[in-house]
């Protein structure tokens, strides 16, 4: 897409945000400085500079008048009030789209269901050297808009099916579908409109465009007439970033990148650096440079954190795992031989259990599960692990007693992730996460 911003300017008087939120409010600030007129449109009234004025979401009636809509990614698409935009033929544009039309750097588009934040900042760590003036955002902290202010070269942006959703078709220098795997799908009602809108992030008019996902997901959903690079593990010929677990590399047709100093652990962190090298590569890094850098990036908190070791035990905060599929992606590292202790529980979402119980089955582990989860999971766990799993109340009862079964068992590690949304006891994954860190660090003190 590309709207020029005068002629965009020139088409309203008054912009109407509906979602109050760190993006909303990005949007409302830029529009703001152009002299627009905006109003919020949100169920908690915010008062006040950016806005002109609110409305509650349950209005019957709105003057539709010289406007537009800026939607919030977590309203429904079917909300009444976009249905009566709709009719009335007013523009409705998501934050991404209003960024779209002002930011001046090049675009770097990352999406996926897990590991969007991971190798968001992970592609903004490995350009920096070479292309300092370049930021990360999105999804992940800084709304877009933000930079649309700043003069930046790239922006490195995470982008959620929601967020993909609701934009216009990006002009991206480069992009990446990580993966994917069922979720969200109380919002996008099937797999297939969940895959539409993550295939959103593609150019279809423009195919030459870089494009990197895995094999995996390529074999999975072939597209015609598109560019691809692939990465994979092993031998497979044609692959452009082939991931050499064995001896600590990766090899792109550009350089052997050395992975010993890579702070990240688990297979499909290696994963989610290959897509990041390849992007950075893409538009035009260097690779000394990108090595230099794979060695300085320290990771993001609540995603396969390391924590600490206590003698042979190292523990891990997965937090941020909120699905199956993440969870599942951080147990391939741990070979049949590897004992160690998971912590599953909160609430599920709507996912078949079966590649989590085909995959435990080949596990030395005891498996800890509190929260919401128990009533659904307890039982087909409880068949396949028998007395290898253990059922509490809440995180504070599991860390309590996951000390003393790590020393019976000789564990090698801890591992918190969840599988699950946190919101049963907490507020959101890093609530969760910070407090199964304290609950840990309190055990040590105590030791
Ligand atoms: P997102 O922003 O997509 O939610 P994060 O980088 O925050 O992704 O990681 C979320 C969860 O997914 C964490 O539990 C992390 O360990 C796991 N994860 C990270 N990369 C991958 C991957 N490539 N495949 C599967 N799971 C992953």
């Amino acid at each position: 897409m590309h709207i020029r911003q005068d002629e965009f300017l020139q088409t309203f008087s008054k912009a109407y945000i509906f979602g109050g939120g760190s993006s909303g409010i990005s949007a409302a600030n830029l529009l703001k400085k152009y002299g627009k007129k905006i109003y919020l449109i949100d169920k908690k009234k915010i008062e006040g500079d950016p806005f002109d004025g609110y409305l509650s979401d349950e209005i019957n009636f709105m003057e539709f008048e010289e406007s537009i809509i800026v939607k919030s990614p977590g309203i429904h698409p079917s909300h009444k009030i976009l249905i009566a935009a709709r009719e009335n033929n007013v523009p409705v544009f998501s934050e991404i789209d209003i960024g779209c039309i002002f930011f001046t750097g090049k675009i770097i588009g990352v999406t996926g269901t897990d590991g969007k934040s991971t190798t968001t900042s992970l592609v903004w760590h490995l350009i920096k050297e070479d292309f300092p003036n370049s930021k990360a955002g999105g999804n992940l902290g800084v709304p877009f808009t933000v930079f649309c202010e700043e003069k930046l070269d790239f922006a490195v942006l995470e982008l959620s099916s929601y967020q993909l959703e609701d934009s216009m078709p990006i002009d991206f220098v480069a992009c990446t579908i990580l993966n994917l795997a069922p979720d969200h799908l109380e919002r996008h009602g099937t797999m297939d409109n969940y895959l539409q809108a993550k295939l959103k992030i593609l150019d279809f008019d423009n195919p030459k465009k870089i494009y990197i996902t895995s094999d995996e997901f390529r074999k999975k959903i072939p597209i015609k007439n598109y560019n691809f690079v692939q990465k994979s593990f092993g031998e497979e010929l044609l692959t452009d970033a082939l991931i050499l677990e064995q001896e600590n590399s990766i090899r792109t047709k550009k350089f052997t990148y050395s992975t010993k100093n890579f702070v990240l652990k688990g297979r499909h962190n290696l994963s989610n650096l290959a897509c990041a090298i390849l992007l950075a590569e893409s538009i035009g890094s260097h690779p000394t440079n990108i090595q230099k850098q794979i060695k300085t990036f320290q990771g993001l908190t609540h995603r396969f954190e390391y924590v600490k070791k206590i003698g042979k035990l190292e523990i891990i905060n997965d937090s941020k795992s909120t699905n199956l599929h993440s969870m599942l992606a951080g147990l391939k590292g741990f070979d049949k031989k590897t004992p160690f202790i998971l912590i599953l529980g909160g609430i599920p979402k709507k996912e078949e259990l079966s590649p989590m119980l085909e995959v435990l089955q080949t596990k030395n582990v005891v498996v800890f599960l509190y929260g919401e989860a128990v009533s659904s999971w307890e039982k087909p766990l409880r068949d396949i692990l028998g007395v290898n799993l253990i059922v509490k109340e809440n995180l504070k009862e599991v860390v309590d007693n996951s000390f003393e079964i790590s020393e019976k068992m000789n564990s090698k590690y801890l591992l918190f992730s969840p599988a699950c949304a946190s919101f049963d006891q907490y507020k959101n994954f890093e609530e969760r996460g910070n407090h199964f860190k304290d609950l840990v660090n309190r055990r040590i003190d105590l030791s």
